[in-house]
């Protein structure tokens, strides 16, 4: 404490936004007994919390192995529909596939939640977090170089200064544009409608992806027996869909996914949200490190986004608690921290990254051929086992090493805090 004092620096990390992933990685990283700020531009229980609306997330597996060991699952298991078979077709093409949770002796292949629930059960573990200083509401406006750290320049007019920023501020990061790193910025040129819905069928679990011309379909099951829709469309059919009364709407849907659910009888809110690929060009500069959107913000398709920057945001955690476990944490921004968390991110990064964008693109190609292609790749996927198998693994992890937490580990934290705070129950692996 008193080196922090002589350095200017108030706290060893600063996570710059408190949505869903930012929040988790505060959570994770209290067994380090680090002094940790996390500063969020919204106010916790306000409705415009944009990471904690009205969209549903699939979690996967590995994800629910996290938040067991954060602590939160509790919470949230209770509004949690498990997905328990997937059915993938093509509009207007014979092929499809379908895969059974069961058959890979899984329960689920993961479960759906709206973000609000989890941002809910966040927030309630947020505020037990021992040694973390929650800012909220506070925007950051600049970082800048200061002494042994960084500083924080923040919109009241009060600055902070620490050893380690984490970008957590989403997919247009002013933490990232202040260390300099540029993205590349891909429009889809696709809007996602996203509501949720009533149909005349319950549920049995079954998750659709339906892909049309105008971009894929999902409706997912929801824990209270609605349905999770999001609906991609061009930029000019989302804004004439948004402009339909609720029934016409109705109608324009259920003639896109056709009566696998049944009849279609509500739907709830439409919230519209613009598809772009954005992938940051490194993952680490002088004593910053990005983490979820911050780093990459995909393509809802396959429903990586946030299972993808969760690992992100545990793996750091689990870098700093090895080197505290071997006595090397003296400054959590030292660089070859960073570069451990840079290199150890690759595989699984560009893995989802290339996954998701190629669904995108081969789905959404309507030359002639194309969709021939399309339905053998279907047609075989769903006789091969080996492919289906491969499939179920992105509910884990997508390559490369699987964090700890989401293997139902600890972080193997050293010291006291570690021991007094260690979360994860007795050790197993998957
Ligand atoms: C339609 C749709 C469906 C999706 N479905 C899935 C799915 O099924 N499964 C899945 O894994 N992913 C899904 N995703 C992706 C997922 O929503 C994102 O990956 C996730 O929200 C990223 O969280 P984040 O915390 O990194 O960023 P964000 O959610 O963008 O949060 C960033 C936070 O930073 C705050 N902030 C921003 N700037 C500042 C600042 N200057 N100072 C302080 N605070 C700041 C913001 O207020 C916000 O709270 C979907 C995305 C979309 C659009």
């Amino acid at each position: 404490m008193s080196d922090r004092r002589r350095d200017g620096v108030e706290v060893e990390v600063a996570i710059v936004g408190g949505g869903l992933v930012g929040a988790s990685l505060a959570i994770a990283l209290e067994p380090l007994g680090l002094r940790v700020a996390l500063i969020e531009g919204v106010a916790p229980q306000a409705d415009s919390q944009p990471s904690f609306d009205d969209r549903t997330t699939a979690l996967g597996n590995g994800t629910r192995r996290i938040f067991e060991s954060l602590g939160v699952w509790p919470d949230m298991l209770p509004q949690a529909a498990p997905i328990r078979r997937i059915h993938v077709s093509d509009a207007g093409r014979f092929g499809f596939a379908r895969l059974a949770a069961a058959d890979h002796d899984l329960e689920a292949f993961g479960y759906v939640i709206t973000n609000r629930v989890i941002g809910g059960a966040l927030r309630a573990r947020l505020a037990g977090v021992a040694g973390l200083e929650l800012r909220m509401p506070e925007r950051v406006g600049a970082v800048r170089p200061a002494g042994q750290g960084l500083e924080l320049a923040l919109e009241s007019g009060a600055s902070l200064r620490a050893q380690l920023v984490v970008a957590a501020d989403g997919a247009n990061s002013v933490v990232r544009a202040a260390a300099g790193l540029g993205a590349e910025i891909e429009d889809y040129g696709q809007v996602a409608v996203v509501a949720h819905l009533r149909a005349s069928q319950p549920s049995d679990g079954t998750a659709y992806e339906r892909f049309t011309p105008n971009g894929p379909i999902a409706v997912l099951p929801l824990a209270d027996g609605a349905l999770g829709l999001v609906w991609t469309l061009s930029p000019a059919e989302a804004a004439r869909v948004q402009a339909l009364d609720d029934a016409a709407c109705l109608a324009q849907l259920q003639q896109a996914i056709g009566w696998r659910v049944g009849r279609l009888l509500q739907i709830g809110r439409r919230n519209a949200y613009p598809l772009r690929l954005t992938r940051a060009e490194t993952l680490v500069a002088a004593r910053t490190v990005l983490v979820g959107n911050a780093a990459q913000g995909l393509h809802p398709v396959a429903g990586q986004g946030f299972n993808l920057g969760l690992r992100d945001a545990v793996t750091l955690a689990e870098v700093l608690a090895e080197a505290q476990a071997a006595g090397r944490l003296v400054d959590c921004g030292a660089a070859e921290l960073l570069e451990a968390y840079a290199q150890r991110r690759r595989a699984d990064r560009d893995g989802v990254t290339r996954f998701t964008d190629g669904l995108v693109k081969l789905f959404g190609d309507r030359r002639t051929g194309i969709g021939a292609v399309r339905d053998l790749g279907l047609l075989l996927f769903d006789l091969s086992p080996t492919a289906k198998a491969a499939l179920s693994r992105i509910s884990w992890g997508f390559a490369g090493r699987t964090p700890r937490l989401a293997r139902g580990l600890r972080l193997g934290v050293g010291g006291a805090a570690g021991a007094a705070a260690g979360f994860g129950g007795p050790e197993r692996e998957p």
